[in-house]
């Protein structure tokens, strides 16, 4: 079969196996970092993970630094896990053109997607019963009425994580997001199972006709006023269309730098941290948290009023957003 699968259709199947294999999942917007599955990764350390599923490659490459195993994903995914390639397969020649669908006979087969979610909530317990969590929030300087919302999980494949609910205004939760706190190397969280239409943090919260920031992480929504956190997912074309005004305040990192330049070209706002750094005397933050805790002037949350100026969607100011060239 000699065709491209959509990206959008392989990363939904990719989360799903993620989800339902892999307890540890380190993710930036061009890989995700695994334990490999095919050397079984050192014996030595249980926590190493030399497996990555390369997203910025065309198509996406399975890679191990371990073994050196280097093969499309999609053939990683027929050879490893064949229920869940053959449901992407499904996918796939639902989302062609009517006509073509006969020629491929494909079952849908029971598999991990269908699992009770039970098994996974019946372990979120009240953030605020674990003090380590709350000692963790507080240092962070997150709100208590918002930490205060969140779970932590004591089991299952969400055990010793932070759960970040995705609440509507009722009160009701429609996603959640498991977060590693204890771990300093970097972000590693793990995302409901399966399919959810939305996945954005506070899409029913803030007001749609105002300015909405669009941040990477929820908890960075905590410090920014009407914002949304898109949590590191690639959007669907339409889901950000109900809000009028929309500002792409992205991490002060290079991978962000990358995305801040496409949208510039697509004549989107994107957030200056350089000039926002050097007018607030403040110098390596990585995002708005890290601001919130040091930063010398007490500031404690983003007012529209004082980011608005820092927004541009000038191509000229390019060089605010520096991208180190491959070699
Ligand atoms: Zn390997």
């Amino acid at each position: 079969m000699d065709f491209k699968i959509d990206d959008g259709i392989l990363e939904r199947h990719v989360r799903i196996i993620l989800n339902a294999y892999y307890s540890d999942v380190f993710e930036t917007s061009e890989y995700y970092n695994i334990r490999c599955n095919v050397c079984g990764d050192s014996k030595k350390d249980k926590y190493k993970k030399r497996g990555f599923i390369l997203k910025a490659n065309d198509p996406w490459v399975y890679f191990c630094h371990n073994c050196n195993v280097s093969t499309s994903v999609t053939s990683w995914m027929k050879e490893h896990y064949s229920t869940n390639y053959k449901n992407m397969m499904i996918d796939v020649m639902r989302n062609k053109p009517a006509g073509e669908e006969r020629t491929y006979n494909f079952k849908k087969k029971d598999c991990v997607v269908d699992r009770d979610e039970k098994q996974d909530t019946k372990h979120f317990k009240p953030i605020t019963k674990f003090k380590a969590c709350v000692d963790y929030c507080e240092s962070r300087k997150i709100p208590y009425d918002v930490y205060s919302k969140w779970r932590y999980a004591t089991g299952g494949v969400f055990s010793g994580r932070i759960i970040i609910t995705f609440v509507k205004p009722n009160g009701k939760v429609y996603y959640y997001q498991g977060r590693s706190f204890d771990n300093k190397a970097g972000v590693k969280y793990l995302s409901r199972f399966g399919d959810h239409k939305v996945t954005i943090y506070n899409y029913y919260c803030v007001d749609a006709d105002k300015p909405v920031p669009v941040l990477e992480g929820p908890i960075d929504c905590a410090f920014v006023e009407n914002s949304i956190a898109v949590t590191g997912l690639k959007l669907k074309g339409d889901i950000l269309d109900k809000f009028k005004k929309i500002y792409f305040l992205l991490d002060n990192d290079e991978s962000a730098n990358k995305k801040a330049l496409k949208l510039l070209k697509e004549k989107k706002y994107v957030f200056n941290w350089q000039k926002f750094l050097k007018d607030h005397k403040c110098k390596g933050v990585k995002d708005v948290n890290d601001f919130i805790l040091k930063n010398n002037e007490g500031i404690t949350h983003f007012t529209w009023e004082l980011i608005e100026p820092y927004f541009t969607n000038s191509i000229g100011d390019k060089i605010y957003f520096p991208v180190k060239t491959k070699k």
